[in-house]
């Protein structure tokens, strides 16, 4: 299957957590966790419309100032996600510099705080020197942070002493062109294959005129049935800094069920699971019985201590071979009934 999400630690397996997902052939990508990005280029950050936060411990968060150097003399607005105090983190970050020349930029922020049970927003605009108004009244938090026409975002809690939100999304419907029908049919290729998509998507009637040329207009049925292949989205999930308790566990198998890959923190190994308790943190081996219980098709082990250096494959391993059920050290979780420390 073609992705559409093409999913891309920034700083490997190793660096501060920082997930790019591009948005293939929209010109749009995402960011999961904002640790620090200052060796990435602009160009590859630019297209970045909406970054989900997990909490805002300092390898996960000091990317900010780097996005907002980069974004501040745009005519844009960054969307941040994040638990809530999220909010709070981004006026601290805002007051550690001088506002008074940016009264003619467009740029603003709007900062999601996920609340328990509800979702508050926030608004901090550089023409008003980075002053922080409220957008609205709180809305109830079902789940689901967002729901654009490709995608939506869901979001989990999970506890790391602090709430370490996890993150799944989900395009809403893959659709592929069948190139070699369309080369055969004669059409030219061009915008109108993405209006054709968005109506799909947005569950246009069949009789919807797609405008293929200025002269040639053609119901939306016909020309979805010829040539796309409408298969279920892509899934991408995504878990970090978080206690393996059976909490925390519950949470994760749900959010992350079925996904294509899971993103999964495997900052110890299992050897040092009493450290990694202790500090509310997953093994390797508990990364791979987490996306085994999900159901996960791929899982991608990343966010490794540095006192491993010279050992990251026993890491990966010890999180593929958990995730493969080879003598699991966590069997049963699939089915609720694993020994949870
Ligand atoms: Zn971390
Ligand atoms: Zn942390």
């Amino acid at each position: 299957m073609k992705s559409t999400f093409r999913p891309r630690l920034l700083n490997g397996q190793t660096g501060d957590p920082a997930l790019l997902l591009n948005l293939r052939w929209q010109g749009r990508a995402l960011l999961v966790d904002l640790g620090r990005i200052d060796r990435t280029p602009a160009p590859v950050l630019l297209p970045i419309e909406a970054v989900f936060v997990s909490h805002t411990h300092m390898d996960h968060f000091m990317g900010f100032d780097q996005l907002l150097r980069i974004f501040l003399a745009r005519d844009t607005t960054l969307r941040l996600y994040g638990p809530a105090g999220l909010a709070d983190c981004v006026e601290g970050k805002l007051a550690g510099y001088t506002w008074n020349l940016t009264d003619e930029y467009a740029f603003t922020i709007e900062v999601t705080d996920i609340g328990e049970r509800q979702t508050t927003g926030w608004r901090f605009a550089a023409r008003r020197r980075f002053a922080r108004e409220m957008v609205g009244p709180p809305r109830p938090f079902t789940g689901v942070v967002v729901a654009d026409p490709v995608f939506t975002v869901e979001a989990a809690p999970l506890d790391h002493r602090i709430v370490s939100m996890a993150y799944a999304v989900t395009e809403r419907t893959h659709l592929n062109v069948r190139t070699d029908v369309l080369a055969a049919s004669g059409l030219r290729p061009g915008r109108w294959l993405n209006v054709l998509k968005d109506a799909v998507r947005a569950g246009a009637p069949p009789d919807t005129p797609i405008e293929v040329t200025p002269e040639d207009r053609r119901p939306l049925a016909a020309l979805r049935d010829e040539l796309l292949v409408v298969t279920p989205g892509q899934k991408v999930a995504y878990v970090v800094d978080t206690l393996f308790s059976p909490g925390n566990v519950a949470k994760v198998t749900r959010l992350a069920a079925g996904a294509d890959v899971l993103f999964c923190e495997a900052p110890f190994l299992e050897e040092d699971l009493e450290q990694a308790t202790r500090r509310y943190h997953l093994t390797a081996a508990q990364a791979g019985a987490l996306a085994r219980a999900a159901g996960v098709r791929r899982l991608q082990v990343f966010h490794f201590s540095p006192r491993y250096e010279g050992r990251y494959g026993e890491i990966i391993a010890e999180a593929q071979a958990e995730f493969a059920g080879q003598e699991p050290r966590y069997g049963g979780l699939e089915r609720g009934r694993a020994a949870l420390p």
